[in-house]
Parts: C-alpha cells; structure tokens; sequence
C-alpha cells in the first residue's frame, strides 16, 4: 500500500496539477491513499482560518481532479490518533536523529522562535506513513531523509517492544511536467510563493490565467525554441503546453511561429485544463455538504486502518 500527503501551505498551483495530482487521478496512480496534511502546516506562523480554508479547497481540487473519494483523507481528522503515535515515535527517535534532518536545518537556521514542530514533524510523517501501514512511500528527493528516519524508527520500535510496524520503502514517484515559475523561470512554480505574479493557481480565473501566461517571462529571442538550460522561459511555456496537450515540447515549438501566438496558446490549453477542475471544486467548495461527507468517510477508514496497530504499539510501550 503505498501513501501520499499535501501540504495546504498554499493555493493548489499549477505545477502541482500537472506535475502530481493529475497523475494521482490517472488510472494506476502512484499511491492507494491521498492526505491532506493539514498539521504539517502548522510548523511555521500560519493563520488558523485561511489554513482550514485551504485545507478544504486542497480536498476539493483532489476530488475534482479524479481521486475516488474513498482513497482521501484529512489528516487533522486523525489528529488524536496521529497525536500519540507521533508521542510513542518521539519515545523511539533520539534527539539528534531529529536534529539531522537536512530540511530542518535549512528551514530553522538561525531563526529565532522557530517552533518545536519544526524539528518533530518528521516525526508525524513517520506516524502519518506507519499508522496506515503503508510499505511504499512515493517521495522526491527532499523527503527520503524523512522516509529513512520513518523506516529507522519502524525498525527500532519493532525491535524494541513487538512487531507492529511495516518498515516502508521510499520509491521515486511517477511525475509530470516541471513547472517553473512564469515571473522568474529559474525557480519552480510554488504553491507557497511569496510573489504570486508568475503563479497560476488552479482557481484563478480564466481571464488572470491569460494576463499571468501573456507576461510570462521569456528572453530577447522572437521564435520559440526548446533550451531548457539557455532559454528557461520560453521552454516552460512549451513545457506547459506539451503536458496540457499530449504533446512534447518540441513538437509544440514547430507548430508555433512566434512568442505572441505561442503564448495565445498556452493561455488557451491551461484554461481549458484547469476548467473541469475549477468548475467542479467551486461546486464542492459552494456546497460544502458532499464534501464533509467525504471528510467523515475518510476519516473513519483512515482510523480503522490503524486501529490496531495504535492500540498495540500503545500496549507493548507500556501505556493504555
Ligand atoms: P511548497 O511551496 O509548500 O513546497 P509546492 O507547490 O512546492 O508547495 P509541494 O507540496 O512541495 O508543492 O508538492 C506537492 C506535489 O506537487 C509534489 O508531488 C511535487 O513534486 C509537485 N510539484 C510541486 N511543484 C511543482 C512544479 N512546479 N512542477 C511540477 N510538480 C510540482
Ligand atoms: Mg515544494
């Protein structure tokens, strides 16, 4: 079984829509079960209303998109359940295991006020993976320190008090597109930019979507060509184009003359992508009924997926 989380740490983008949640929706998707992972937003200064507002419009676009609603979940849903595996996992990881993760040193680096979720939430994620029992982890390379860790404490806590744990492996996910930035090409497309200009979100409306693709950033040529590594802007453009169509990026770089109609074409292949997904998760987003219904349905299997585990690692450390 394998498991895939996330982060409402912004609008869902354009680049996660091409580059992963259409490909979760696609027949033989990566995972078996989709999260919303909520709680890992909340390791930085947030805003506790526009986090549930993004959780919801996050759980939206994934139904939008395709996913079966039986196979997503919200992770704060499983708060309680998460709570104390998270607390028998910190019981089984060291200190310093933590305080080695490469993502919590560049993201705490000599801040002040960094929280202490900052440097445990690796530590959810062992418990968001173990709970479910999954054994494969799809995940960039960011994540495998995290995955190593998850698989470091399974073994350990095995070992230690009873077999209760799948040890899970880290596999290279199936990814779409790159999407890069449209404003500055040589960054990727995020959904937590600071500087949305050069963000396509997949609610922005058809005409934002146009004046965003209109000013992308390309360079002093005229006629488009395929060069990532010299011509980054315009390669994104036919990149986008390419995922949106079926096609690749150099067939599209021959069908289009200059950057004026490229770019008209680009424009017209995201909105026409982004419209089912857009139209159908204002819909969910409107009637928030259907959508709590999923929520509940979700959380309950996530939970009795777990149970017994929970409930054993629980009795063999020593509690409940
Ligand atoms: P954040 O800014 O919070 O890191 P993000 O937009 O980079 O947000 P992630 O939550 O890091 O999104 O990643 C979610 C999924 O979307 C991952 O599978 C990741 O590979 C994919 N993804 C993110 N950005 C892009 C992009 N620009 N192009 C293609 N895929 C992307
Ligand atoms: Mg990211």
């Amino acid at each position: 079984m394998r498991i895939s989380g996330i982060t409402p740490s912004g609008h869902p983008q354009l680049g996660n829509y091409l580059g992963a949640i259409s490909r979760w929706a696609a027949e033989g998707g990566p995972s078996d079960l989709y999260f919303v992972s909520d709680l890992h937003g909340m390791t930085t200064t947030h805003n506790p209303a526009g986090l549930r507002s993004r959780t919801s419009e996050m759980l939206a676009v994934l139904i939008a998109s395709g996913i079966a609603p039986e196979r997503v979940f919200v992770q704060s849903d499983l708060a309680r359940e998460l709570g104390a595996l998270t607390w028998i996992l910190e019981c089984t990881c060291s200190y310093g295991e933590a305080a080695r993760m490469i993502q919590f040193k560049e993201k705490a680096g000599g801040r002040s006020g960094v929280r202490l979720s900052l440097l445990t939430y690796p530590v959810l994620m062992a418990a968001d993976i173990l709970l479910q029992g999954a054994d494969e982890v799809p995940v960039g390379e960011d994540q495998q320190q995290h995955v190593e860790l998850t698989r470091a404490l399974a073994r350990r806590f095995n070992s230690t008090y009873g077999e209760v744990f799948a040890v899970p492996e880290a596999v290279l996910p199936l990814t779409g597109a790159r999407v890069r930035d449209l404003a500055d090409p040589t960054r990727k497309m995020s959904k937590s930019a600071r500087d949305a200009a050069g963000v396509v979100f997949v609610l922005d409306e058809p005409d934002l979507v146009r004046r965003k693709i209109r000013r992308a950033v390309t360079d002093a040529e005229t006629v488009p060509a395929y060069d990532p590594e010299r011509r980054p802007g315009v390669s994104n453009l036919l990149e986008i184009l390419a995922a949106c169509s079926g096609t690749t990026p150099r067939e599209e770089a021959e069908r289009h003359g200059s950057y004026g109609a490229l770019k008209a074409a680009v424009a017209e292949a995201v909105v026409e992508t982004l419209r089912p997904i857009r139209e159908r998760t204002l819909e969910l987003l409107a009637d928030p009924a259907e959508l709590e219904q999923v929520r509940k349905a979700g959380a309950a299997r996530a939970a009795d997926r777990g149970e017994h585990r929970l409930s054993s690692a629980l009795r063999l450390i020593g509690a409940g």
